[in-house]
């Protein structure tokens, strides 16, 4: 078996065949980040030491679980009690968390190896790691390329095949879009099916914690470890009106006939690449040919979502932001005159440009005088979005539609403007306003630019509604099925 091109079911299978040791699946990894990573930067830091133990645990039967020996890597915004939590920020290059993620907890308590932490825009502020202070991350299919972002490491590791698994976070489509530039499986849950107790706070009312994977069946795998409340984040789902957190793997066989899928005009436009385009309407017809019924849907506002993100997410963050002061927490400045003085120097120094952008864009639309023309105009359009979504699931149980507009774009072709940069997240910002659950997975490929380019990854997103997950894991798996390109890899070294 090619030990590093596994599932997780296949892991399980491996180590209950004895075909392989969890020592040996370990090691084979991180001697693939080792060597192939230097051209990648998906990780910004490994533990393999602590890995190895991990693993070893698992091989002596001490430590038994769904996830027992399989590897994964995690966003470096997610706190663990080992190594540093950096957020690819020099704020925080040394920082040691002294607690671990609920996420981490659960992962580990289920068995699964963490090899390390991966790269991501500052603060996960980005659509291309670009923002990173460690560098950024290269696309595994085209080097000269940006993963997306912000969890662009993540997306990254999984698809140059150095763990089987990561996690990133969504603030407005953090784990899609880079996982449709990847041609990976991105999954951002409903708004507190996950606890984000651990995770770095970007924008609170809009992160949420989800997985990359290669395959849809994969995802469903990790939900079913992360899911379900906790008690340490408050704004994490209860969920008694729906009973028990439900197996996500149960359902994903089940065939589409039956279902229907809405289309938004609105997602159609002219903006879209020909190739993604094509995508779009080439899975659209799988889903017809597989029996299930397409309906148009009206999603009018829209539109309103990225002035209304950028609104919403940058108001959060200037306040979730202001405890890195240098005195509480991170980077402080060697000289200072007095304690403003101080605080002034240890953020500006501290912050790099883009997080600097933020914090002031949410300073200013907080602002009294201009609260209420920004800040709470931008709540009203939110819950509008909402209202959108409610009324559009009442016709279909999922909407299609494309991740992102086109493929993965060079590296520094949107950095000198950051409304393009911004533009990025015109069909994953939504969601996150609403808190519905969405999807992207690998929906064809668009041909790279010269005659010798490698071919670029094209995602389709599938969104649903809050708590909808069993359903759309199980549609997106049908459009798996329909095709291969999961099984596609970028060629590496
Ligand atoms: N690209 C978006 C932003 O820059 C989304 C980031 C995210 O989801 N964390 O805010």
């Amino acid at each position: 078996m090619d030990i590093t091109k596994q599932s997780i079911t296949s892991i399980r299978d491996a180590i209950a065949g004895k075909k392989a040791s969890a020592v040996e699946i370990t090691q084979a990894y991180l001697d693939r980040i080792h060597q192939l990573d230097g051209a990648v930067h998906a990780f910004n830091e490994t533990y393999a030491d602590r890995a190895v133990d991990r693993a070893r645990a698992v091989d002596a039967g001490e430590v038994a679980g769904p996830l027992a020996g399989v590897p994964i890597a995690v966003k470096d915004n997610l706190c663990t009690t080992w190594g540093h939590t950096t957020c690819s920020s020099k704020m925080l290059a040394n920082f040691a968390a002294p607690y671990n993620a609920t996420v981490i907890e659960r992962l580990e308590a289920a068995g699964a190896v963490i090899l390390g932490k991966t790269n991501l825009d500052e603060f996960a502020m980005g659509s291309s790691t670009e923002h990173s202070a460690t560098g950024a991350t290269r696309n595994p299919w085209d080097t000269e390329r940006v993963p997306g972002g912000s969890s662009g490491g993540s997306a990254a590791a999984v698809a140059a095949d150095f763990c089987v698994a990561s996690f990133g976070s969504d603030t407005g489509g953090s784990i899609r879009q880079p996982a449709a530039l990847c041609g990976v499986v991105g999954m951002k849950p409903t708004y507190g099916l996950i606890s984000r107790f651990g995770l770095v706070a970007f924008a609170s009312s809009l992160d949420q914690i989800g997985p990359f994977t290669h395959t849809v069946g994969d995802a469903a795998e990790l939900l079913n470890v992360i899911a379900g409340h906790d008690p340490r984040d408050s704004t994490s789902a209860t969920l008694d009106f729906s009973g028990p957190i439900p197996d996500y793997t149960a359902d994903l066989e089940t065939p589409v006939d039956g279902l229907t899928l809405g289309i938004a005009k609105q997602y159609m436009g002219e903006g879209n690449d020909p190739a993604m385009a094509q995508a779009l309407d080439k899975a659209i017809a799988q889903f017809k040919d597989m029996g299930a019924t397409i309906v148009d849907v009206d999603l009018p506002h829209t539109e309103y979502g990225i002035p209304t993100y950028y609104i919403v997410a940058t108001a959060e963050a200037s306040s979730n932001l202001a405890r890195y002061d240098g005195v509480h927490y991170g980077h402080r400045a060697a000289e200072a005159e007095d304690l403003v003085d101080l605080y002034a120097a240890s953020r500006a120094e501290g912050f790099g440009d883009e997080v600097k952008r933020r914090i002031m864009l949410g300073t200013f639309v907080l602002c009294s005088g201009y609260a209420d023309a920004y800040y709470n105009r931008a709540l009203k359009v939110r819950r509008l979005i909402k209202q959108d979504f409610d009324t559009a699931f009442e016709a279909c149980d999922a909407i299609i539609c494309p991740t992102t507009t086109g493929p993965a774009f060079k590296f520094g072709d949107k950095t000198d403007d950051p409304l393009a940069m911004y533009m990025q997240d015109v069909y994953t910002v939504n969601a996150n306003l609403a808190g519905i659950a969405g999807i992207s997975l690998p929906g064809g490929f668009a041909e790279g630019e010269g005659a010798d380019a490698p071919r670029l990854p094209l995602g389709i997103q599938l969104l649903g509604p809050t708590f909808g997950e069993a359903k759309l894991l199980r549609i997106a798996r049908m459009l798996e099925k329909a095709n291969d390109y999961h099984a596609a890899r970028p060629i590496l070294g």
